[in-house]
């Protein structure tokens, strides 16, 4: 990808992971214009449970990407299990609403694919440019009006 982009942006967004990438294809929808930066190459990895909730499949499907986990490597999944030392166990189950086309309440997904998914999703949104390994070092707070 190149790394060279010109002209304004409505917004900048620093980091690409689930929320920026979201809130980029987000934002580019609705016809801004939107500089996504991220310090990684994609696909990365990051340290994560890997769960994806029922809550969470909601937002999936507003950004058009529900469908795309099922063609990725994932295990389906119906609840988390916390456990003590003690041997205190506390289990809850997702309460998925099952929707139409909605197979599981839950999904496992390595970070390094299930984030490939909203990255991707937001560099083909129109309007957004996308710029990986772009580290950003320091906010240059210069406008008119505005003192900083
Ligand atoms: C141990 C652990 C287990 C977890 N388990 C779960 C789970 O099972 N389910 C779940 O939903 N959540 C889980 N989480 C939480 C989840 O990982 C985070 O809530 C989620 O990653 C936050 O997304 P984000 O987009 O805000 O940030 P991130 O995913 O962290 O993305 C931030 C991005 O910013 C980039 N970046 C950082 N600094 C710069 C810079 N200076 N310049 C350019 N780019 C930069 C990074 O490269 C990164 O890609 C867990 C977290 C941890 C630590």
């Amino acid at each position: 990808m190149a790394r060279e982009s010109s002209g304004s942006y409505d917004v900048i967004i620093a980091g690409a992971g689930p929320g920026g990438s979201s809130c980029a294809a987000l934002l580019g929808r609705k016809g801004h214009k939107v500089l996504l930066l991220d310090k990684a190459k994609f696909p990365r990895e990051k340290t994560c449970g890997d769960a994806v909730s029922g809550k969470s499949l909601r937002v999936l499907r507003e950004l058009g990407i529900d469908k795309e986990i099922e063609k990725v490597p994932h295990a389906p999944i119906r609840g988390v299990v916390f456990s003590s030392p003690k041997g205190v166990v506390v289990d809850i189950p997702f309460r998925g609403k099952n929707l139409p086309g909605e197979k599981e309440p839950g999904y496992c997904c390595k970070r390094e694919i299930m984030d490939n998914l909203f990255f991707t999703n937001a560099k083909k949104t129109k309007g957004v440019t996308a710029l990986e390994e772009f580290q950003i070092t320091d906010v240059l707070a210069k406008a008119s009006g505005w003192s900083g």
